[in-house]
């Protein structure tokens, strides 16, 4: 029998697992064609998250739990899931039933008749902020114009893993993890199934403002050196321009005299200079900071205990 896994990354979600459950638990009992698993990785909650997760596993044996020391975020909790599954496929699943279960009998038909990632892309975004749109639309045309593989849009971790695919994002070992982009990168044939993504059921979302845009340059830097190259063009452009300037205000000094002006413009130039300059000196660092942390080679995650073993 194919062993299908669920992998349910948690961060402070004691109020959405107890309605989560239910659900997981008609899908598993609906579909007795698979042997079932879920995995709940518990992402350092400070909540009664863990408990609960404890007992849903005292009463039902095909859930299994990994505890991380700490929070270490989404991308590195999903990465803890990847190397503890056991299923020949996967699903990836939010807790707060933002995606719903009763898609993944539609993602295993397509597994059946041979793709290996079966995403769903979500029509519409449920409530989320005009800003949020503008900043993810921008994100996302930026990755567009310098990848050389497709990025897809409005696409989120809700989707259905081979084992070939799990096999793949497991030997992806990056510290700084976009875990988005990843699938895209890694190829294998892909199925696209469209849902409407809903509000949270209960409790909050993890992501403000800075998080997201934190997650946006950590896509933007793993994935592609064109703001560096921008960088560069822009150097180049503004270099070649003063040089036409140069020859422009020496051949009018030496014709018409020189009357000493200028001031706002030498002075506007100096800012606009420095300013961009300064601009460039920031993509360095983001990219040399990136550097930085990979190089350290530390673990992505440290894991305290899967299910009653300890690690
Ligand atoms: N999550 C996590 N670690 C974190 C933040 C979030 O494991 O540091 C989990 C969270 O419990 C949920 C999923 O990631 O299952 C999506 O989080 P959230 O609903 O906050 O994100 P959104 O739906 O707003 O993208
Ligand atoms: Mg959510």
């Amino acid at each position: 029998m194919k062993k299908v896994s669920i992998l349910v990354p948690c961060y402070n979600e004691e109020k959405s697992l107890p309605l989560l459950y239910p659900e997981l638990k008609s899908l598993m009992d609906g579909n007795p064609g698979y042997e079932w698993e879920v995995l709940f990785v518990n992402d350092g909650s400070r909540d009664g998250t863990l408990d609960i997760i404890k007992g849903l596993r005292a009463c039902d044996a095909r859930i299994n739990y990994i505890d991380l020391t700490r929070n270490f975020g989404k991308e590195n909790a999903m990465l803890a899931g990847f190397d503890y599954v056991k299923g020949d496929c996967m699903v990836i699943l939010d807790a707060d039933l933002q995606d719903p279960p009763s898609l993944i009998p539609r993602m295993l038909d397509y597994w059946e008749q041979g793709y290996d990632d079966v995403y769903a892309k979500r029509e519409s975004r449920g409530s989320e902020s005009w800003l949020r749109r503008m900043f993810s639309l921008a994100f996302y045309r930026i990755l567009d114009y310098s990848t050389r593989f497709d990025v897809l849009r409005n696409v989120g971790d809700f989707r259905l893993l081979d084992r070939c695919c799990i096999n793949a994002i497991k030997c992806l070992r990056e510290s700084e993890r976009y875990t988005k982009g990843m699938f895209c990168w890694i190829g294998y044939r892909k199925k696209e199934i469209v849902f409407d993504r809903g509000d949270r059921v209960a409790g909050d979302s993890k992501w403000n403002f800075w998080s997201l845009l934190n997650l946006a340059v950590e896509g933007i830097t793993s994935f592609t050196i064109a703001p560096l190259r921008i960088a560069t063009v822009a150097g180049g452009i503004i270099a070649f321009g003063s040089f036409m300037l140069m020859i422009f205000y020496t051949a009018k000094t030496i014709i018409f005299g020189d009357d000493a002006r200028g001031f706002t413009t030498i002075v506007v130039a100096i800012l606009l200079m420095g300013g961009i300059q300064l601009v460039a000196l920031g993509i360095l660092g983001e990219y040399i900071g990136r550097i930085f942390n990979e190089t350290k080679k530390r673990p992505i995650y440290l894991a305290r205990c899967y299910n009653e073993t300890k690690l």
